[in-house]
This record gives C-alpha cells, structure tokens and sequence, in this order.
C-alpha cells in the first residue's frame, strides 16, 4: 500500500517537501521529512513534518506520525543528546506560525534561558482542579475516546 500523500500547493512546508524552496535536508522518508529550522534557538533546533498536509496533529495519517516519532529519536541518537524538547505546537495561540503539522527537535545544551526552549508552567490550583475533580474529569473524557 502506497503512503498517504497530501499537497497543498500554496503551503512553505510543502514547498519545501518538493524541493521548490531549499531547506537543509536531514532525513527522507516515504512519509516525513527532516530538516533544520532556519530560526534556531539551539544548535541543532531541526523539524520534522508529514508528506501528507494537514494543519493540526489530528489531521494526520497515523502511519504519518510513527514515522515522525521514529525520525525525531534518530536525529536526537545522531546528535548525542541528553537534553531536549520534542514542541509541536497546533493554533495560533498555541503558538503555531505555520500551518503544516510539524515536531520541533529542540536541543537544550545548558540550563540558561538564552538557548533552548524556555517554558512556562502556570500549574493550576484550587476550584476546577480538586481531586474529585480531576477524577470526574478523567472519566468525561475517557468516555469519549
Ligand atoms: P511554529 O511556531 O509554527 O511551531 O514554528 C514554525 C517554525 O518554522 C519556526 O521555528 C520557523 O523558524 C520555521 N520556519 C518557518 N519558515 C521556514 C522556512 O522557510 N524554512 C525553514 N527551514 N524553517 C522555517
Ligand atoms: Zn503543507
């Protein structure tokens, strides 16, 4: 069975995939493609996104994003990391610039907040976040898987 392929032609991720805007090619694969981000904020910071076009994760093929999975451990094996990020943000306020699914492979050389992904963790307390609340809560969404 072939892969599941998807094209749009006026997207830059796309484009890229075809080889009609250069890229600093990393991995190939019948299914994804790696190459390095060109707005770093590690050495290393690189993306791997689908051959099949869609804007958010659950747009995706599966086989698309086992594929994915298995190129963002090889990049980090090859590069010998031990600290790093996997990102892959989905919506504008969720911070995604780019419409085309993609995984940030985002080295973390040193724990200063000038390389690497810097995150905030608003960990959130009190009404709506109880225990029994929680537990509710688990069980609304496991009802709908
Ligand atoms: P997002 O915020 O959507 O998760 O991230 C989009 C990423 O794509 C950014 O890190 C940005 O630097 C990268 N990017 C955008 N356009 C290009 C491009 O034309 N080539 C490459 N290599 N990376 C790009
Ligand atoms: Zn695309």
């Amino acid at each position: 069975m072939s892969a599941p392929h998807k094209v749009d032609d006026d997207c830059i991720f796309c484009k890229i995939i075809a080889g009609k805007i250069p890229s600093f090619k990393l991995i190939d694969t019948d299914l994804s493609y790696a190459f390095l981000d060109i707005g770093p904020i590690a050495k290393g910071h690189s993306l791997v996104i689908p051959k099949y076009h869609g804007a958010k994760l659950h747009d995706l093929p599966d086989e698309a994003m086992t594929d994915i999975l298995k190129n963002l451990k090889k990049l980090a094996v090859a590069q010998g990391l031990e600290n790093y990020n996997i990102l892959q943000n989905n919506g504008r306020i969720a911070h995604q610039v780019v419409d085309h699914v993609h995984f940030h492979l985002i080295p973390k050389p040193s724990d200063s907040d000038k390389e690497g992904l810097v995150i905030g963790w608003p960990t959130q307390k009190g009404e709506g976040f109880e225990m029994d609340q929680l537990k509710q809560l688990a069980e609304d969404i496991k009802g709908k898987l």
